[in-house]
């Protein structure tokens, strides 16, 4: 029997090739003269064609976005907004990238613009993270949820394919846990099996062929779909297990949920036989957690988080860790069963659930 709330704050979404030569008279569907261009060092070619296109309309380009968002960044980039007179921000590039844009939309009232260059679905939702004096402070508003969503999936044929490849199991990893989430709902759902279905077979092109136009704009509507589910319903064991894994022993982010996601399904499987059949409905697969380990060792992805740096000795740790924090999770977090999830992650066996 259904039973559910439903409400969504979502942006504006132009999706298709060559979508980003529409930012101009997207800026001025938003009243806004004056767009100061956010990116990192490492994309100021593609802020400088966006700037370019904009013509007249351009405040420049500041290009000091960086990784988790550091504080003094994202002053820097208020002040910069401000001096140069800009009424809107694009920000055009990844997470990073579109973090710093959520910054300062946190404390100002400039409307942010997102071109997403990568799959990690922040674009889409109310969270944002903040770091200062090395630690990351994240919460949720609504108004640093971007206005205006540009998909362009000619933008992505530049990032290297193992990078997309954890790009994209991250998102896989949202729109997973968003089937058992405790707000969920039947949308949510929907989005959710066909997210997963989209990223599965888009990261399996993009792997044979990096330029494949068709594979990347499968992969970039996968990873819309995982950030609606992402910004609209809870996350339970996966994410706190990663940010905690993340957090205390600086795992890279998208590899540990590459790795922690086919066991953290394993142990919830028993109590979510829907979202567990959805899963694997979505990979074409008998089994959700197996299948998605076969997909990661498919696309060549490390199994095991030893492979990324974490010791034998810290999983104890790593379990007290997460205990110590309670959160909501479909079936109670003990610790015993907990440890033996750790410790099969870390060893990188393939889950028999
Ligand atoms: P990223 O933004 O950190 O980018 C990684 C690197 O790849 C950067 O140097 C970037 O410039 C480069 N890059 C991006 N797109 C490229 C392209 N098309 N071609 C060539 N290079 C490209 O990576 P990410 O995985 O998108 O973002 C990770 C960050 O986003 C993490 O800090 C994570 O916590 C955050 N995140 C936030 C949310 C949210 O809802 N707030 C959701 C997902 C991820």
């Amino acid at each position: 029997m259904y039973e559910f709330t439903y409400t969504t704050q979502a942006p504006r979404v132009v999706f298709g090739a060559g979508s980003m030569k529409l930012i101009q008279q997207e800026v001025e569907k938003l009243g806004a003269r004056r767009a100061l261009i956010l990116c990192t060092p490492e994309q100021k070619a593609q802020a400088e064609l966006v700037a370019s296109l904009l013509g007249p309309s351009s405040a420049g380009v500041f290009d000091g976005a960086q990784m988790h968002v550091p504080v003094e960044n994202a002053r820097r980039a208020r002040k910069h907004a401000k001096e140069c007179g800009a009424d809107c921000a694009v920000a055009i590039g990844g997470g990073s990238t579109i973090g710093l844009g959520k910054a300062i939309a946190l404390e100002s009232s400039l409307p942010i613009i997102a071109i997403p260059t990568t799959y990690a679905g922040s674009e889409m939702t109310p969270i944002y993270g903040i770091t200062e004096g090395g630690l990351k402070k994240t919460g949720r508003d609504a108004r640093v949820i971007p206005k205006t969503v540009l998909y362009d999936p000619e933008l992505s044929m530049g990032l290297p394919v193992a990078l997309s490849i954890v790009s994209g199991l991250n998102a896989i990893a949202h729109a997973a846990e968003g089937l058992y989430a405790k707000d969920g709902n039947p949308v949510i759902t929907l989005m959710a099996e066909e997210g997963i279905r989209s990223l599965a077979k888009g990261l399996r092109a993009v792997k044979m062929n990096a330029k494949d136009k068709v594979a990347r704009s499968e992969c970039l509507y996968g990873a819309w779909l995982s950030g609606m589910v992402l910004g609209n319903v809870g996350m339970a064991l996966h994410h706190k297990l990663c940010h905690t894994l993340g957090g205390t022993f600086s795992l890279p982010h998208a590899e540990t949920h590459a790795i922690v996601l086919p066991h953290a399904l394993a142990y919830n499987s028993s109590v979510v036989g829907d979202a567990m059949e959805r899963i694997a409905r979505a990979l074409n697969v008998e089994s959700a957690p197996a299948g998605l380990y076969d997909l990661n060792e498919e696309l060549g992805v490390p199994q095991g988080l030893r492979e990324i740096g974490l010791s034998e000795g810290d999983l104890d740790y790593a379990c007290e860790v997460a205990l110590s924090n309670p959160y909501w999770n479909p079936r109670p977090i003990e610790a015993g069963p907990l440890r033996a999830l750790l410790q099969r992650a870390w060893e990188g066996h393939r889950p028999t659930a």
